[in-house]
């Protein structure tokens, strides 16, 4: 995701985690999010754990003053939320209280709406792609009933959303009263392997933010105006993502995404300096791998990485010191034959690169 940051033109950034509750004011939080927000307390002044990144991202963007040539800046960040969500409601990683957004904003003039809100569309299907999702739905997320702004505000936004997917030649659905407080949004929806729906991305236009925080630009009439702030996730949640990936994949990632990509075992202790020799190479080419050198029966060993879903698993035996090979099976059971490091490494890389 932070390759997604830098292929697509943001800057990754980091807000402050407490903020003074006078920026959640002038923001709208306290008005529209308070029951969800945990508050705290220092020399007598109010402070709230933030809820959501943007406020900080605008505060970052009013460091400087913009001229309409530096629009769109963008802005990314891994930000760690705090959201006090009631405790019959949170659900091991899915829903949780404290969690990570791949949050980014985009800073930019309303006749960029459309080109920004486009680009970001087809970045968000090239992820899903590559995290093995194919059933997407698109929603358009309408006007809620508790709102900041005009109703000729939200006819602007709610037209430029539908504008930038007609341009994307897409369809899609539409959800009266389930936007933003502060926008319309658009909502990417995946099914996974065994056909339930997840929310996971968003793209929300808001032209009420950046006028209440105060954000500018210089036109190109050397006048003060106030530009568009787009609100975009991927994945939304990382750790509501790294739940709905085990379950899409059953707990079997693909090799990128397994957290312990191989192990090495040994047959005997006479191999233990052998496989601690390997590990240690395949650790410096990048890979994530443990040792087992456990006084265990090999197929003992063998069974269990199997049942937790290690993509490869390579025994040393004393063959296999002799000739500097390793023997490699897959957790599926597949037997690929003793194999050089080279060889192992190039196999390895292939799978990789494609993501497969
Ligand atoms: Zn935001």
């Amino acid at each position: 995701m932070r390759g997604v940051y830098r292929e697509s033109g943001y800057q990754e950034v980091k807000g402050p985690q407490i903020l003074d509750v006078s920026l959640w004011k002038k923001s709208g939080h306290w008005d529209n999010y308070k029951d969800n927000m945990f508050f705290t307390e220092s020399e007598k002044r109010e402070y709230a754990l933030k809820p959501m990144n943007c406020p900080g991202h605008v505060q970052i963007y009013n460091a400087g003053l913009h001229s309409y040539r530096d629009l769109p800046i963008r802005y990314g960040e891994f930000g760690g939320c705090h959201r006090d969500e009631p405790s019959g409601a949170l659900h091991g990683i899915l829903r949780v209280r404290a969690f990570t957004q791949d949050d980014g904003h985009v800073f930019c003039t309303e006749s960029q709406i459309e080109s920004e809100v486009a680009a970001f569309h087809q970045q968000a299907l090239k992820v899903y792609e590559d995290f093995g999702f194919k059933d997407i739905a698109i929603k358009i997320a309408l006007r809620p009933e508790k709102r900041l702004g005009s109703d000729e505000v939200w006819d602007r936004a709610e037209a430029a959303l539908r504008a930038a997917l007609g341009a994307c030649g897409v369809e899609w659905e539409e959800l009266p009263d389930e936007g933003a407080f502060y926008g319309p949004k658009i909502e990417y929806h995946l099914r996974d392997a065994i056909g339930r729906a997840w929310q996971l991305g968003t793209m929300q236009v808001d032209f009420m933010m950046p006028e209440r925080l105060g954000a500018e630009y210089v036109d190109e009439h050397s006048a003060r105006r106030h530009p568009v702030m787009l609100h975009r996730a991927i994945v939304g949640s990382m750790e509501r993502f790294i739940g709905i990936l085990i379950e899409h994949h059953a707990g079997a990632m693909p090799l990128w995404l397994a957290p312990v990509q191989l192990v090495i075992m040994n047959i005997t202790d006479a191999q233990a300096g052998y496989v601690r020799e390997m590990t240690q190479a395949l650790v410096n080419e990048g890979f994530r791998v443990e040792s087992d050198l456990r006084n265990e029966k090999i197929g003992y060993k063998i069974r269990e990485h199997s049942l937790q879903k290690v993509p490869y698993q390579l025994v040393a035996g004393g063959r296999e010191m002799e000739s500097g090979t390793l023997a490699v099976r897959t957790r599926s059971g597949e037997d690929l034959g003793s194999l050089s490091l080279t060889d192992l490494v190039a196999r390895l890389r292939q799978e990789l690169d494609n993501k497969s």
